[in-house]
């Protein structure tokens, strides 16, 4: 694993973190404040070609791997986690229409999410009762005519009142004909398909600008061209499309402990107690130490995974394992950085209090910390 970024690297990451500091960080304490959805800033990643980062250019991606993908999160979730998780979500939805869809699906849909003509794309497989098993969905698809009809609920969808196209998860066997998740296909749903009622958005704990809805769908009809990748071969695809997702979000994790670590070091450096900056204080120091040897652990885990992936080597279980450490350290490094803030740590004016509210998902969503040790315990013991 070469630590040296290359060149088209380095270039990702610096049009990001440009972006990220000039654009979105001005706005990020607003976003986050008043829940709004920051559509001018989604449609700036996609002219960076940040939307369709692993996606190839013949179909409007930029085509620059798995590493300055990370890279590229890691800078705007610094500035504002709420715009990182679309971001991730797009690029998620991209790759999978690339990969297993067919050239149609391809030309149709791709093209048009790097772009941002689709805004967002969504990616809904979790149910009201179906989260980390998602084999137990209830959500049918049924053949009719030409087409199928999709009925059931999905929950905590990503960016989907603004998406322009959904992928949704949906039994197309039933559990007594094919049993677990042999019966499960993916479909693509267009924005305003007949049938798709999006519902309210969540009022959520952190990363509240980022868009989070229920789905209905009632005799939601898509055309026979809307399955993606095979009849009963969704669950494959649902498990391919979280690996990467997972370096997504641990990706996500370490850009918002960063800056939570920025953050403490300046204010560490101005606040005086005892007629010095806190900053002299041991204790303060070996905070500081410990945030950033966790952070630099997440970050050599993240970049293993990405690394495996764009070479085409297996890479669940690093996923995983970058998931599951960032996540969980990032939660840690937030929760110290309030401390550190003391009082000012407390309030809404120091961006201290967001970082640990927008850290606090990132066990959760994309499989919980206890499903990323269910995954690393199975290889483990393989
Ligand atoms: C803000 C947000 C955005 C989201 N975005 C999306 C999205 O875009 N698309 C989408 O499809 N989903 C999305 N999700 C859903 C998310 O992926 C699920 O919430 C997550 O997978 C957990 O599922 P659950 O909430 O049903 O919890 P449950 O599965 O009910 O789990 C509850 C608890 O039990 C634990 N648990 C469950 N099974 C086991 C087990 N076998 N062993 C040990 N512990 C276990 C879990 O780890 C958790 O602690 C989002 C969620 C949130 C909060």
């Amino acid at each position: 694993m070469d630590l040296e970024l290359n060149e088209t690297q380095r270039l990702i990451q610096r049009t990001a973190r440009d972006f990220a500091t000039r654009v979105i960080l001005p706005q990020a304490h607003d976003l986050d404040e008043t829940e709004r959805f920051p559509r001018e800033i989604m449609k700036g990643l996609a002219e960076l070609g940040l939307l369709s980062i692993n996606v190839s250019e013949g179909l409007g991606g930029s085509s620059a791997g798995v590493v300055a993908y990370s890279l590229a999160m890691q800078e705007i979730a610094a500035a504002c986690a709420s715009c990182s998780v679309m971001m991730s979500v797009t690029n998620m939805v991209g790759e999978a229409i690339e990969r297993f869809g067919n050239e149609e699906q391809r030309a149709r849909y791709v093209p048009r999410l790097a772009s941002g003509e689709l805004v967002v794309g969504s990616f809904a497989l979790s149910e009201p009762d179906a989260g980390s098993d998602p084999a137990g969905m209830r959500t049918t698809a049924t053949p009719d005519g030409d087409g199928w009809v999709l009925d059931g609920a999905k929950q905590w969808i990503t960016g989907a009142s603004y998406a322009g196209v959904i992928i949704v998860w949906a039994r197309t066997g039933s559990l007594e004909t094919h049993p677990g998740t042999r019966g499960i296909s993916c479909f693509l749903v267009d924005a305003g398909s007949p049938g798709l009622k999006i519902g309210k958005p969540e009022d959520k704990l952190g990363i509240r600008a980022s868009d989070t809805v229920p789905l209905e769908l009632e005799r939601c009809r898509v055309g026979g061209g809307q399955l993606l990748g095979g009849m009963h071969g969704g669950f494959k695809i649902a498990m391919m499309a979280l690996d990467g997702g997972r370096i997504g979000i641990a990706s996500q994790a370490i850009g918002i402990a960063r800056a939570a670590i920025e953050e403490s070091v300046r204010f560490a450096k101005e606040r005086k107690s005892f007629g010095v900056p806190i900053a002299q204080h041991q204790a303060i120091q070996w905070k500081l130490a410990d945030m950033q040897t966790e952070l630099d652990a997440a970050n050599l885990l993240c970049m293993r995974a990405a690394w495996n992936k764009e070479l085409g080597r297996p890479y669940s279980r690093e996923a995983a394992m970058a998931k599951l450490f960032a996540s969980e350290a990032a939660i840690r490094i937030c929760n110290e950085a309030v401390q550190i803030h003391g009082g000012y740590g407390y309030i809404r004016e120091f961006a201290a209090e967001r970082h640990l509210r927008d850290a606090r998902v990132t066990t959760i969503y994309e499989g919980t910390s206890e499903i990323q040790r269910l995954v690393i315990a199975r290889s483990v013991l393989a």
